[in-house]
């Protein structure tokens, strides 16, 4: 996939349901796993805190969201003297996650500059990427990718980034969700046309993008840059041109004169890219920040309690949760829930609230003698 243009209208996954046990100890059947396919340099979030979850950097399966345990069957519980138990335990909800996704591309070197100016045509012409060519703007309505073999094992992957323009950064045209997707670039190539063939003027346009990108993140318009004067066969109006050439001089940046559609001066480009891209650091992969940390809650805050009699009655939604995943048959599962509790304060409320040793506490299908 190249874009996550498919997350716009479909925006919940639930994958299906085991199911359910049968007759003669059977298991039920597990389902089949939800796959959700995304670029390649998809990062996805956790979406209230912004963590980055996982940086889909590379090929290969990312477990999000992961099933819950089924439940046991009477049979489970059966003992020597309980031969047919009357009672079962239900499966685990499966996780639900609420994430952001983001396409920040991993490409070396970015394309940049404004619509028609021939990025498509120089991507086409270098790697085997077919890009849309056309002569008119907006022709690339997504980022496209290609691998450029420079020379013998030195390559380097390039992105051909829709047209920027001005207000991009604003939100204006296409450019604004495509200005992410550059900013992992190692190197950009900043592309404009110098023929005037389009009556516009080379200094403005170089200067305009820049402006975008500066308003977009000022990291951005510091990543170094390789200007393409790109259209050099048609080259009409030499007077810009030429004050084109100078005004990038002034700046220090390397200009290369190219014609993308005949092939002149790409050569010396390509290699002026791998050149630059052997100095500059690696492709910034994003680190996960999220950890799964074991739930235990803070607070019994969403608990009732009723005492009765000497016994106290303990409902609450996390109980619930926290209980369907206890199996009190085993002896761990019972000091985890054991932990739970006291990690929530619910002894400290039952104890706040008088409650006496040889008292019962009931929490749905258990009953315990309360001892200090
Ligand atoms: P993009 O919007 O920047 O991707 O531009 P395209 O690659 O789609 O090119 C826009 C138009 O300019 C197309 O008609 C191309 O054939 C033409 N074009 C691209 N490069 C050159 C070039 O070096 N010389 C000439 N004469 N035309 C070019
Ligand atoms: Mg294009």
């Amino acid at each position: 996939m190249s874009t996550l243009m498919d997350f716009r209208y479909k925006r919940k996954y639930t994958a299906p349901n085991g199911a359910d046990g049968q007759g003669g100890m059977k298991k039920g059947r597990d389902a089949e796993d939800l796959i959700i396919r995304v670029p390649r340099g998809t990062v996805v979030r956790d979406r209230e805190s912004g963590a980055v979850i996982k940086d889909i950097s590379e090929d290969g399966r990312f477990v999000l969201a992961k099933g819950g345990a089924g439940g046991w069957g009477n049979k489970h519980f059966a003992t020597p003297t309980r031969q047919k138990p009357n009672f079962a335990k239900r499966g685990r909800a499966g996780q639900r996650r609420d994430v952001t996704l983001e396409l920040k591309l991993l490409a070396d070197a970015g394309l940049v500059g404004f619509p028609n100016v021939g990025k498509s045509t120089l991507l086409s012409a270098v790697s085997k990427a077919h890009p849309k060519i056309a002569d008119y703007h907006f022709t690339t309505l997504y980022p496209n990718l290609g691998v450029v073999w420079a020379a013998e094992g030195v390559s380097f992957v390039m992105a051909d980034i829709p047209g920027i323009i001005e207000g991009a950064s604003e939100g204006a045209g296409l450019g604004h969700d495509f200005l992410r997707h550059i900013e992992r670039c190692r190197l950009l190539v900043h592309m404009v046309d110098i023929s005037g063939s389009e009556g516009r003027d080379p200094v403005e346009d170089y200067e305009t993008i820049n402006r975008e990108l500066l308003l977009h993140d000022p990291e951005l318009a510091a990543r170094p840059q390789i200007v393409a004067a790109n259209k050099s066969d048609i080259a009409a109006d030499g007077e810009a041109a030429e004050r084109f050439r100078a005004h990038v001089a002034a700046q220090g940046m390397q200009l290369f004169e190219i014609s993308a559609a005949t092939g002149r001066g790409v050569r010396e480009l390509v290699m002026a890219i791998a050149g630059k891209l052997r100095e500059l650091p690696p492709i910034q992969i994003f680190e996960p920040e999220y950890t799964e940390t074991e739930e235990l809650p803070q607070t019994c805050g969403d608990v009732s309690i009723r005492e009765e009699d000497g016994v106290w009655l303990v409902e609450g939604k996390w109980l619930e949760r926290v209980m369907s995943g206890v199996n009190f048959d085993d002896a761990e599962s019972r000091m985890y829930f054991d932990r739970t509790l006291r990690s929530a304060g619910l002894f400290e409320r039952l104890e706040d609230m008088g409650i006496k040793d040889g008292d019962t506490v009931s929490i749905y299908e258990l009953e315990f003698e309360y001892r200090r």
